[in-house]
């Protein structure tokens, strides 16, 4: 089974991948199928299995043999492992894995382009709002400080104005408390990754990814944070 839930996963980033990269692809419609970014061969459904047919493959083209993006495949791996932890985990929810889905989305956009979409980033925030368990002033306070914070960052951008609408949105998901822990996870996971791969200073880096992976901190180690989660 847990190899179906990672398919799974793995074809939801395969297909953000896809819609992610399309506009660097002027050829390339959102609805048009799949061709190679080389000789722009139709791609056959059997070579679109996420994770196995770049394998199969062996990384390259079946047409021209030009070597396929590894990060593709990579994120494959990582939204199929993603998927099955969180259907695994201990506090799974439809409504946590639905919450990740979206991140993730919005991580790959941010990843390839370092904007995402507004219909989507403000999608999650509405439904964030829906369904908070959180009392109408709290939210309100939220959204205030939001809106402050967006307001001050328009001046000397510090972070992006997307990554402050997130943060409101854990914050209205989880509350105070839980929303600093997924902050502080996700940026001890970006400074362990510009450590680690030796980050460029000059280069901008995409922090939804982050904050994406201090969620999924957040919601794995959950019994350990029981207590924080709507306070
Ligand atoms: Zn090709």
């Amino acid at each position: 089974m847990i190899i179906i839930y990672v398919l799974i996963g793995a074809s939801f980033a395969s297909w953000y991948c896809c819609i992610a990269t399309r506009k660097e692809q002027p050829k390339q419609t959102y609805s048009s199928r799949s061709r190679c970014d080389n000789c722009h061969t139709l791609i056959p459904w059997y070579d679109l299995v996420p994770i196995v047919s770049f394998f199969i493959l062996n990384g390259k083209c079946r047409f021209c043999k030009a070597v396929i993006d590894y990060r593709l495949a990579f994120i494959e791996i990582v939204g199929g492992m993603n998927f099955a932890l969180i259907l695994y985990s201990y506090s799974y929810t439809p409504t946590l894995i639905l919450i990740y889905l979206i991140l993730f989305c919005l991580s790959i956009f941010d990843y390839f382009s370092l904007s995402v979409p507004n219909l989507i980033l403000y999608s999650l925030f509405a439904l964030s709002l829906f369904l908070s368990p959180l009392n109408v002033a709290s939210l309100l306070l939220g959204i205030t400080i939001s809106g402050l914070l967006l307001a001050l960052n328009f001046r000397q951008r510090i972070i992006g104005n997307a990554d402050i609408i997130l943060i409101v949105s854990y914050f209205n998901l989880f509350g105070i408390t839980a929303c600093l822990i997924i902050v502080f996870c996700s940026c001890i996971a970006a400074l362990l990754c510009i450590l680690i791969f030796n980050w460029d200073s000059n280069k901008k880096i995409p922090f939804i990814p982050f904050l994406t992976a201090g969620y999924l901190i957040f919601i794995l180690l959950s019994p350990l944070f029981r207590q924080f989660i709507t306070n």
